[in-house]
């Protein structure tokens, strides 16, 4: 069995990469794939423990692109030593450190009063700040019930675009993870929710950029949905790729390690 989207302490997962791969062994993973957020960072650590407990470890990454806010392109079996990467993936943990400041006066505008620490802390001094940490801070502070309430209420408005952190285009990404020696996949296209015809031309387009798999089986997805990914993969020569995109149960409580299919 595989799962080749898992997140970690290194950017909004809950699990550090030795503990990622102890939950793998457990679930019955014998190839894993780590992808964090704009980050390489727990790559090292995650090879070396899947090294020991004799599973095989691909090198992985989620890049958020700019143009919709789940544009994410998966990238896989690069050089993570790989310098344009390496430099590029710092230079994201610092706009998104910008971000955070800009996030925290956001929720004061909203009458959401929480500070820089409290988040440092929700992040366990991960580089890269993610959204999910807020949606952690504010529910402990008991401005929501729940991650999804800190999503729909603060995290994921309209407005909060205007403090959005710059992100690379489509071309760019691709042309990263290519330039590292990696193969970009477009992670959890149905997550874009585009129209049929607006979902196949712009995968098309991405092809015409390189782009080399797509995510047709991910956790969220129904079984129609992986059909329907399926068939447009095997129309533009790309590689099937499967993950659950699992956070941890504090995170994303309706993802499992491993576990596909609605
Ligand atoms: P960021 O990288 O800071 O933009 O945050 C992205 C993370 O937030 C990813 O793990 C997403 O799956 C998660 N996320 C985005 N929208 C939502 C939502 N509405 N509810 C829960 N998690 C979300
Ligand atoms: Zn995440
Ligand atoms: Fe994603
Ligand atoms: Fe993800």
């Amino acid at each position: 069995m595989l799962d080749l989207h898992v997140h970690t302490t290194f950017s909004d997962g809950q699990y550090t990469p030795e503990e990622i791969v102890n939950l793998a062994v457990q679930a019955g993973i014998d190839t894993l794939s780590i992808t964090d957020h704009d980050s390489i960072a727990g790559l090292p650590s995650g090879k070396a423990a899947a090294d020991k407990a004799g599973i095989t470890f691909i090198n992985g990454i989620e890049i958020s692109c700019q143009g919709n806010r789940e544009l994410h392109l998966l990238g896989y079996n690069f050089d993570f030593n790989e310098p344009v990467l390496a430099a590029t993936c710092m230079k994201f943990a610092r706009l998104r450190e910008e971000r955070a400041h800009r996030i925290i006066d956001f929720l004061l505008e909203k009458g959401v009063k929480i500070s820089i620490d409290d988040v440092g802390e929700a992040a366990h001094g991960s580089a890269i700040i993610g959204r999910p940490h807020f949606a952690q801070v504010l529910l402990k502070h008991g401005y929501v019930a729940t991650i999804r309430e800190a999503f729909d209420k603060y995290l994921a408005v309209a407005d909060f675009d205007k403090i959005e952190r710059p992100k690379p285009t489509a071309e760019e990404g691709i042309s990263l993870i290519k330039n590292a020696g990696g193969i970009p996949v477009l992670a959890h296209p149905s997550l874009l929710k585009l129209k049929p015809e607006a979902e196949e031309e712009f995968i098309k387009q991405l092809v015409g950029l390189g782009l080399m798999g797509m995510e047709c089986i991910y956790s969220l997805h129904s079984h129609e949905q992986v059909e329907h990914y399926c068939s447009l993969a095997e129309k533009y020569n790309l590689i099937v790729t499967g993950g659950s995109d699992f956070h941890g149960e504090k995170i994303k409580p309706e993802i499992k390690l491993g576990v596909f299919f609605k």
